[in-house]
């Protein structure tokens, strides 16, 4: 039977294809009866299991460096301890006999019988403890059930849609080395990393469905609407058709933004505007010479972090940004220090603080962190002597944390100069805006760095206080709010007086409704995901600066929502000069 879903929409495009079922954070797991031939089998496979998390674990702590955090070392020692625990194994091979049931499902029941004790406790701290359980029993279920992100042998050659409760930022960064079509989730939220992977993978998603996951069933035929956030499953013969055909013309028109590559970003009155690419791992390049952006304006390396043991060492992580210097071949490239912590976090440090976004993320993390920090600053610095590498600073707000982040850059270099190796010693420093209280003190930010970037992502975040991962307040995550955009115009009207080069890498740059509002805020430096680079570079060769800045001014002063909203909408809807008149394929910069 054929029904509709509706969710966020979050990558745009539409995918066509067979559903997968992935399990996850909810440990969704199948139940069934074995014969009694096969309960001395389950019982094995269970104890197999243990041995390769047992190994696995044993790696990660073999694979730490001095420079690892504390904290996850200790998490490992407890987790290995929990995997000993007979309470938790014990007890599940018990199940697998007395009930004669498959070893997923007797973890699963037995991990509910502690988690209810757990609960009992009084000790905040050891109440806490079921969070490395639930966890440990995840490594048993992956090696048990395979991956999550594993897709389904019976492929059959068409587009496979994984169908989730919840999908992390390191899961979908999976979906990278696969043919994934789609995906849709029951929850999550636009500007979630997970979103963002999504977009900058260019395959259509949908989130925040709710029941999906539970509605679906494996191989059913579903329709993904990326752009408008609608998911059709089993749908009819004439839906399908409906859909082949506007995937068709959107296929189409995408392939005709291909000829404005080489067109220079240029205003129809003749400024010239950057538009740079985000990336999360060396292998985007690749996306971003297809578009030939004007540099990396956001390399975000926590990603080289995730889904692996242990830490990348200063070797690794130089190599990796090296490569991306190399590559963008004297074109900027913004390396961005670590931003761990909130939905992005290693393996093996899944936090369990009540509000992560507020807690120890990013820069905080990095502080509290200075041998793992100045082992990246110092592969960071080293890549400087390839290319034009530049290193942003994510989440800062107070003074003391622009100054210590300083003071250890200046020991990163020192270092490196005991050591003889390379690196530009002018290395441009720059901090991202991201939390209302930088945007509103600017003053040491632009005293004491070289270049700001607006991360409109968190900045949405933080000045509405929603959790920009919560499908449930999903509702209230709006960039067009005015607190917001007061905030995103007087930090770049600021940088400007104070002659600073200020950009936006959240996905507001990415977002072509909003490059005429952000031209006449006077934004001169986009960076976005590279799938997005052509679309935002249309609306820059249509778009007409004279007149633009005097619209926005009033838009600005604007509270009404729905004025706001309809101002927006005139403005880019300015009558535009056709684009064969406007700058010529083959006139640009690029030496792609
Ligand atoms: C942002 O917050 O806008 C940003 C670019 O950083 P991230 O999305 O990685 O938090
Ligand atoms: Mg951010």
């Amino acid at each position: 039977m054929s029904f509709t879903l509706h969710g966020l929409a979050v990558s745009n495009g539409i995918a066509i294809g067979h559903a997968h079922l992935v399990s996850h954070a909810t440990l969704e797991v199948e139940h069934y009866v074995l014969p009694n031939r096969f309960i001395d089998e389950e019982v094995a496979r269970l104890e197999q299991a243990v041995v390769e998390v047992q190994a696995e674990l044993d790696a990660l702590m073999a694979g730490t460096e001095a420079s690892v955090p504390s904290e996850l070392t200790a998490f490992i020692d407890l987790h290995r301890m929990l995997l000993a625990d007979p309470l938790l194994i014990e007890a599940t091979r018990q199940l697998i006999r007395e009930r004669r049931c498959n070893a997923e499902w007797a973890l699963v029941q037995q991990l509910e019988q502690v988690v209810e004790q757990f609960e009992k406790i009084e000790d905040e701290y050891l109440r806490e403890r079921k969070a490395d359980i639930v966890q440990v029993v995840e490594r048993l279920l992956k090696v048990l059930m395979g991956h999550p992100g594993r897709p389904p042998k019976h492929a059959r050659g068409e587009q496979i849609i994984v169908v989730a409760h919840d999908l992390s930022p390191a899961d979908t960064l999976q979906f990278k080395q696969m043919k994934i079509g789609g995906f849709v989730t029951d929850l999550g939220g636009a500007t979630s990393h997970t979103s963002i992977v999504a977009r900058s993978l260019a395959i259509p998603a949908v989130v925040g469905l709710h029941h999906a996951r539970n509605l679906i069933r494996e191989d059913d035929m579903l329709i993904v609407d990326g752009t408008r956030g609608v998911l059709i499953v089993d749908p009819d013969a004439q839906v399908l058709e409906e859909y082949r055909l506007r995937r068709s013309a959107l296929e189409l028109e995408r392939s005709k933004l291909k000829r404005l590559k080489k067109s220079r970003a240029t205003t129809l009155d003749g400024l010239d505007i950057e538009l740079a690419a985000n990336i999360e791992l060396p292998g985007d390049i690749a996306q971003v010479r297809a578009v030939d952006a004007a540099g990396i304006g956001l390399f975000r390396t926590e990603f080289l972090f995730l889904n692996r043991d242990g830490v990348p060492g200063e070797e690794e992580q130089f190599e990796a940004y090296r490569s991306v210097a190399e590559a963008m071949d004297g074109r900027p490239v913004v390396i961005r220090t670590l931003d761990l912590g909130a939905d992005k976090n290693l393996r093996g440090v899944e936090r369990t603080e009540a509000n992560p976004a507020l807690g120890r993320r990013a820069i905080r993390f990095c502080l509290a962190e200075p041998q793992l920090f100045l082992t990246q600053l110092r592969a960071l610095l080293r890549a400087s002597h390839y290319g034009r590498v530049k290193m942003l600073v994510p989440m800062l707000s107070h003074a003391h944390e622009i100054m210590q982040t300083l003071a250890l850059v200046a020991q990163a270099k020192e270092q490196l100069r005991c050591s003889g190796h390379p690196f530009d010693e002018c290395t441009e420093v720059g901090g991202m805006i991201e939390i209302p209280a930088a945007a509103l003190a600017l003053g040491v930010f632009l005293e004491k760095l070289d270049f700001l970037s607006i991360g409109t992502n968190d900045l949405i975040q933080y000045t509405l206080a929603i959790d920009r991962t919560d499908e449930a307040v999903a509702h209230l995550y709006d960039p067009l709010h005015p607190a917001v955009l007061r905030l995103i115009a007087h930090t770049i009207q600021a940088g400007a007086r104070a002659d600073l080069p200020v950009g936006v890498c959240g996905e507001m740059a990415g977002d072509p409704a909003l490059t005429r509002l952000l031209l006449g805020m006077g934004l001169r430096q986009f960076s976005m995901h590279p799938a997005q680079i052509l679309e935002v570079k249309q609306e820059v060769l249509r778009s007409n600066l004279t007149d633009l800045k005097r619209k926005v001014a009033r838009l600005l002063a604007t509270d009404d929502p729905v004025k706001l909203r309809q101002q927006l909408e005139r403005l880019n809807a300015v009558e535009t000069m056709p684009l064969k008149h406007a700058q010529a394929p083959g006139a640009g910069t690029g030496a792609n």
